[in-house]
């Protein structure tokens, strides 16, 4: 790596399946291009010759199954070479999936073999999951197909911000630079960065997501071929392994890919023995992948956050909106007012219906929430209804009873009522 501030050009040269490992400085984006040969990142291709300004923090791979020379301008925080890849595997896996879009395709009319294969990534944290989503993604889409992306990470989810699961179309191979092309994202907001916060919760929107992607799927032949790609969180013990259960059946997966670690792989073939339309793969993780403590995972969390309402290079600009107290109409799931438990009998444990909806006046906790704004058209369907975008509470005055925020446009939002969980952003 160069010292800050250098802008020394410099070659590397890679040979047939080798990958340059990229880390960018906090500071500064990186600029890259292919000069000869052939690469891609995370399955997309690299076009021949053209600048590509990568993202300061950004880590990523360079990788060339036929070899190639790349051309760096800018300082990084780490880059070295790597001859040792699972990319081999990788494209194993993606070529099995292709044959079964195409065998999905051949029989449009047949409802169960007209399914592509839905695919779901699991494995601990930094095992690169998002990674060989992406990759999967990229190499279908390549390929023609519109495989669906669905984000189960409410932690670190790729689609949109934190507290939420996500799914969208993936039409043309991810963008390197752009990431994901958020068009419309169908959302459903947790509120909280773990399931922990609200078990019930969880599982109730990966249903109704799982739900209106089959409503979805059964109107639509090609995006039923393509079939989709889950991906995942990190948390594989206890609960959260229930929870893995619960995505693989709930979405009815018939590719499980699971990613270094062999524990694992072994529990979840056990218990899906039985289902012979199920196949459980275990594949290696790659050396490449950076692990991120629990401050950086902080980090990137509100850097998502930011990027919600700022745009990824800063392109967008927010509104602030005030707002009487009375105009806003606010609710949270879960949880809530309990009874006391000395107001119940011997042992009764105080029953708090995880997804009752709670009306929320403004109070000052709400200072520095992110809320969502959902689609719902009465309270009732609050629960259940995916949501248009997201506010952040910027100022509260108790006085003049007006509440400021931060939204992406001006004018109204797409929507009467917010849903407040416990996800905060403060900006830097
Ligand atoms: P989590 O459980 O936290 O969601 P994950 O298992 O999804 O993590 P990834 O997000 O895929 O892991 O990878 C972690 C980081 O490592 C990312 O920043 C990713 O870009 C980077 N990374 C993955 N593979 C490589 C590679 N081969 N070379 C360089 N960086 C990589």
């Amino acid at each position: 790596s160069l010292p800050s501030g250098s802008t020394t050009i410099r070659q590397v040269k890679l040979e047939k399946e080798c990958e340059l490992r990229v880390e960018v400085t906090p500071d500064a984006p990186l600029r890259l291009r292919l000069l000869k040969g052939t690469a891609e990142i995370f399955g997309t291709e690299l076009p021949p010759e053209i600048w590509l300004t990568i993202p300061p923090r950004q880590k990523f791979a360079v990788f060339t199954w036929h070899g190639a020379t790349i051309e760096m301008d800018g300082p990084t925080e780490t880059d070295y070479t790597a001859d040792e890849t699972p990319m081999i595997s990788y494209v194993n896996v993606h070529a099995v999936l292709d044959a079964r879009r195409n065998r999905a395709k051949a029989s449009p009319s047949d409802s169960d073999t007209s399914q592509g294969p839905r695919v779901i990534v699991v494995g601990p944290t930094d095992s690169g999951k998002s990674t060989l989503s992406r990759m999967l993604l990229s190499w279908a889409a390549k390929q023609g197909w519109k495989p669906t992306f669905v984000d189960l990470d409410i932690g670190q989810g790729s689609i949109t911000i934190p507290g939420c699961i996500a799914a969208t179309p993936i039409e043309l191979p991810i963008d390197p630079v752009e990431g994901i092309p958020l068009d419309m994202p169908l959302v459903y907001f947790h509120g909280h960065v773990t399931p922990s916060a609200n078990v019930d919760l969880y599982k109730v929107l990966v249903k109704e997501l799982a739900q209106v992607l089959e409503r979805q799927f059964a109107g639509n032949i090609e995006s039923r071929a393509a079939g989709m790609v889950i991906n995942t969180m990190g948390w594989i013990e206890g609960v959260g392994y229930e929870l893995l259960l619960h995505a693989i059946g709930t979405f009815n997966a018939t590719v499980v890919l699971v990613l270094g670690q062999e524990k694992l792989w072994s529990m979840l073939k056990d218990v899906l023995k039985t289902k012979t339309n199920v196949d459980v793969v275990k594949l290696q993780k790659s050396g490449g992948v950076v692990s991120r403590n629990a401050k950086a995972r902080q980090k990137a969390r509100a850097h998502r956050i930011r990027e919600y309402f700022y745009g990824p290079a800063n392109d967008l600009s927010p509104h602030s909106v005030i707002a009487n107290f009375s105009d806003l109409c606010i609710y949270r799931i879960g949880g809530g007012p309990q009874a006391p438990r000395s107001a119940l009998p011997v042992g009764a444990e105080p029953a708090a219906d995880p997804t009752r909806l709670i009306p929320v006046n403004v109070n000052q906790d709400l200072l520095h929430l992110v809320l969502a704004v959902s689609f719902a058209k009465e309270p009732e369907e609050i629960v259940s209804s995916n949501v248009a975008g997201f506010i952040w509470i910027t100022d509260i005055n108790f006085e003049s009873k007006k509440v400021t925020y931060l939204s992406p446009s001006a004018g109204n939002l797409p929507g009467k009522y917010l849903i407040m969980g416990s996800l905060t952003w403060y900006e830097p």
